[in-house]
C-alpha cells in the first residue's frame, strides 16, 4: 500500500471514529472539504506539514496516519445485520467499525516486545456451518474441544482471554450495539464490548460474538439468529437444561432467578430457551415476555451476577507501563494514542494491580 493511500485510509477511519464530515474536519484542520476529500480518495499526498495539522485536528498523533498494516474491514458482525435493518445510521454504524480498528491497532502496538508468558492452551479456530451442521452442533464441538466439564461457565472472560481473544471494553457511543468483533487473517481476534452492559448481558453478548467469529465469514439473513442459537448452547447445553425446564410454569419466576444464578444467564435468556426446547407452550413464552416488560426486567433483571473483568489488555499496559519506566506519554505512542485519551480509555483498566502478573517483558 502506498503512503498516499495509507494515509487516505486512517485520515477516513479516524474521522469517521470521531463521527465528523469531512467539513467539520477542513474546520479543525484549516483546509477546504475538497481538500480533505481528495485527501480521503488518495488523490492528494499529504506533505509533512498538512499531515501534522490534520492529526492535530483529529487529536491523533501523526504516526497513526502513517500506519500502512492492513487493517481491512470488520469483518462479519452484528452492524452488518444493524444497518440492514436501520437499527442504526450509517454514520454510527462507520463510528464503531471506526472505533474498532483503532483499538485493534492500539492493542497490536501495545503487545509489540512483550511475550505473553501464558501458555495458550486453548484454541479457536473457525467452525463453518456448511461443515458442522448447525450452531448448536457448534457451540457442542467447541466446548467437546476446549475440554469444558458439565455445567455453567464460570469465568467466561478468562476462558476466552485464555484462547487468545482479546477483550476490550470501551464506550461505544451507543446504547444500540453490545459488542463488535473482529478476527483479522493475521491476528488475533478481538471483541470490543460496549461499556456497563450488566453481567448476564454481557456474557451473552460475549458468546454470541464467539459464535459469529466461528461461524460467519460473510453476511447473511440468519446470522442473528444463529449467533444466538450457538450462544444458548454454549453456555447452557440443552441436555443440561431441558430437564431443569421442563413444566416450567408462569408463576415460576423464584426458578428463573435460582437458575439464572447458577448458569450466570439472565432470566430472559432462560425463558427464550424453555420456548426453543419446548419445555413451555407458546402462549407462556407470550406470558413470560409480558411479565418481564410487567416488572421493567426487559432492561435491568433483578439478580446481580459477579462481573468478570478481562485481564489480558491490562496485563500488556503494566507490562509496557514496565518496560519504559512508568512512562505513560512513551506507552500511550505505542498504542498510537495522545497521552490524554491514552490515560482517560486505557489506563483505568490497570488500577486492578494482579493484572500484571500475566504478562512479562
Ligand atoms: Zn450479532
Amino acid at each position: 500500500m502506498s503512503e498516499t493511500a495509507a494515509v487516505a485510509r486512517m485520515v477516513r477511519t479516524v474521522r469517521e471514529a470521531r463521527r465528523w464530515a469531512q467539513v467539520d474536519l477542513a474546520q479543525a484542520a484549516g483546509v477546504s472539504q475538497g481538500f480533505v476529500s481528495k485527501v480521503e480518495k488518495g488523490l492528494l499526498p499529504l506533505t509533512a506539514e498538512y499531515l501534522v495539522a490534520i492529526a492535530e485536528a483529529l487529536a491523533v498523533p501523526a504516526d497513526l496516519l502513517r500506519v500502512t498494516d492492513s487493517i481491512g474491514g470488520v469483518e462479519v458482525t452484528c452492524l452488518h445485520h444493524r444497518r440492514r435493518s436501520s437499527a442504526m445510521s450509517v454514520k454510527v454504524v462507520r463510528a464503531v467499525e471506526g472505533l474498532t480498528q483503532l483499538t485493534r491497532l492500539s492493542v497490536d502496538g501495545l503487545s509489540e516486545d512483550v511475550n505473553d508468558s501464558r501458555p495458550q492452551l486453548l484454541q479457536l479456530t473457525r467452525m463453518p456451518l456448511a461443515e458442522h451442521g448447525d450452531p448448536s452442533a457448534v457451540a457442542a464441538s467447541l466446548r467437546r474441544a476446549w475440554g469444558l466439564p458439565k455445567g455453567p461457565i464460570e469465568d467466561l472472560v478468562g476462558l476466552l482471554e485464555s484462547a487468545g481473544v482479546r477483550l476490550v471494553r470501551r464506550d461505544l457511543g451507543t446504547a444500540a450495539q453490545d459488542a463488535v468483533s473482529t478476527w483479522p487473517t493475521d491476528g488475533q481476534p478481538l471483541i470490543l464490548l460496549n461499556r456497563d452492559l450488566p453481567p448476564d448481558r454481557e456474557r451473552f453478548t460475549l458468546a454470541h460474538e464467539v459464535g459469529h467469529l466461528l461461524m460467519h465469514q460473510l453476511p447473511s439473513d440468519d446470522q442473528e439468529k444463529e449467533a444466538n442459537r450457538f450462544a444458548g448452547e454454549f453456555l447452557a447445553p440443552a441436555d443440561e437444561l431441558e430437564p431443569l425446564l421442563r413444566g416450567l410454569t408462569v408463576r415460576q419466576f423464584a426458578k428463573l432467578a435460582d437458575l439464572k444464578m447458577t448458569w450466570k444467564v439472565s432470566m430472559a435468556m432462560l425463558i427464550q430457551r424453555a420456548a426453543d426446547l419446548g419445555c413451555v407452550s407458546a402462549s407462556q413464552f407470550k406470558t413470560f415476555r409480558i411479565r418481564l416488560n410487567q416488572y421493567g426486567w426487559s432492561k435491568h433483571e433483578p439478580g446481580d451476577l459477579p462481573t468478570e473483568t478481562p485481564r489480558h489488555v491490562a496485563g500488556l499496559i503494566a507490562a509496557q507501563l514496565d518496560r519504559h519506566e512508568q512512562d505513560v506519554d512513551a506507552v500511550a505512542g505505542l498504542a498510537l494514542m495522545l497521552p490524554e485519551p491514552f490515560r482517560r480509555h486505557y489506563l483505568p483498566l490497570v488500577v486492578d494491580e494482579s493484572a500484571a502478573v500475566e504478562v512479562r517483558s
